[in-house]
């Protein structure tokens, strides 16, 4: 029986994991953890009879307790626990929490020197380094489950990471791809939160049409893959067919194509190194007819221009990027801000940094990380306020 761990259980990727995991018969739930969606988390817990169910909220104890009353699950709550159930034995731990509260479960897992199948790509925006030293450290295995990243990764099976020129990931563009960029600004939540081809979360499907999303799957990309910043390339391709593209230095390029279903990306990190059988939909490119592409237009997505900012700079700049960020969608989503107020944030709250010559240093330990990321919440939540007084 292999020993399986969800974090972020009652997410879009968590869902999809144990989607596939229920079809297997030799798998064990160890713990999962969810938020606030308490009675789907003990839903999810009986249906995998999972040892443990853990939400990330104190208050949220009693409700999932009297759910799972009975049933022999062990129960625990709060922001510790959750890091808690990373240290209990697994084989295989999906790491799919939403934003930087995913970092110190990942790290837990880690330690316990398992395979680690990393959704959360905060993680490494915020801490690359940290994380894949971690890694190292412990004898773990990091897969990529970002469906780009999986594609490139892919793509490299058998290939010699030096013969790699080029990686270009695609985006779709999101649900205001189509839109006139003088609207953009006048963009709410539902218009932002509709996306063309992948049923997503909230938070990275209005990521997605800002393209902040893609902003960290580039960071994500140099720092798993250990590459140089202008090696990294990012293509509008409307129809999410072609997930990413592998250029190698005799020409060639390797393109990895799939229907748009997380279930690939998820069960490709579960049956790694083996390709197992998976229940997605078979691509049908006589039915899809074509396959587009464009530059994106960087006047349209500051976001990509930031990151390729954060990459130069490097040290911390990936931890406070990523706050900001989290804080300008948090306001964006509450109806504070406008769509294109966010990725002025970000950079306002960048210039801060700079001005005070504070973002070279990287951090040497996740507390550090921790303590950079919530020091940046502080300040671009000032931005904001300043923001709105100049207003
Ligand atoms: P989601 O919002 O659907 O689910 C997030 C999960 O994290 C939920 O279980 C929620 O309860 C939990 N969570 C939220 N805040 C938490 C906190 N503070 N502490 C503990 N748990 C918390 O998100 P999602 O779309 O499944 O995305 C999860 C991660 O995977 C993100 O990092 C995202 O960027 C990445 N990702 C998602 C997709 C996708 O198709 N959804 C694709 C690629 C990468
Ligand atoms: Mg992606």
């Amino acid at each position: 029986m292999r020993r399986i761990t969800v974090f972020g259980a009652t997410g879009s990727v968590g869902e999809s994991t144990l989607d596939l995991l229920a079809r297997r018969d030799d798998v064990a739930v160890v713990a999962l953890t969810g938020g606030r969606q308490v009675a789907r988390l003990a839903e999810l817990a009986r249906a995998h009879r999972a040892e443990l169910a853990v939400t990330a909220h104190e208050e949220c104890y009693r409700p999932l307790k009297e759910a799972l009353a009975g049933t022999g699950i062990a129960v625990a709550a709060g922001p510790g626990a959750v890091v808690e159930a990373g240290y209990r034995p697994a084989d295989w731990v999906m790491s799919a929490i939403v934003g930087a509260a995913g970092l110190a479960p990942g790290f837990a897992a880690l330690s316990q020197g398992c395979i680690v199948a990393l959704a959360n790509k905060e993680s490494l925006v915020t801490a690359g380094p940290l994380l894949l030293a971690e890694a190292r450290a412990h004898g773990a295995t990091l897969l990529p489950v970002d469906s780009e990243h999986s594609a490139v990764f892919q793509a490299l099976v058998g290939e010699d990471i030096a013969a790699v020129e080029t990686v270009t990931l695609t985006a779709s563009g999101g649900g205001l791809r189509d839109w006139p960029l003088e609207r953009l600004a006048q963009a709410t939540v539902a218009d932002a939160g509709a996306h063309p081809n992948w049923a997503m979360g909230q938070r990275i499907t209005i990521d997605s049409a800002s393209m902040f999303n893609k902003a960290m799957e580039v960071i994500e990309a140099r720092e798993f893959f250990g590459l140089d910043p202008d090696q990294i390339r990012v293509l509008i391709h409307p129809q999410s067919l072609v997930h990413a593209l592998v250029g190698f230095r005799d020409g060639a390029m390797m393109a990895h194509l799939g229907s748009p279903d997380m279930r690939h990306p998820i069960g490709y990190a579960l049956n790694w190194p083996d390709r197992g059988a998976l229940p997605v939909a078979r691509l049908d490119l006589a039915a899809a007819g074509r396959l587009d592409f464009a530059a994106p237009d960087l006047r349209r997505y500051p976001a990509l221009r930031l990151a390729g900012e954060v990459m130069r700079i490097g040290g911390a700049a990936g931890a406070v990027f990523n706050a900001a960020k989290e804080i300008a969608l948090d306001h964006f989503i509450e109806g504070q801000i406008g769509f294109l107020d966010m990725a002025g944030v970000v950079e306002d709250t960048l210039a801060d940094y700079m001005s005070r010559g504070s973002l070279g240093n990287a951090p040497k330990s996740l507390q550090e990380v921790l303590a950079i990321d919530a020091e940046a919440r502080r300040r671009a939540a000032e931005v904001i306020r300043a923001r709105g007084r100049a207003a």
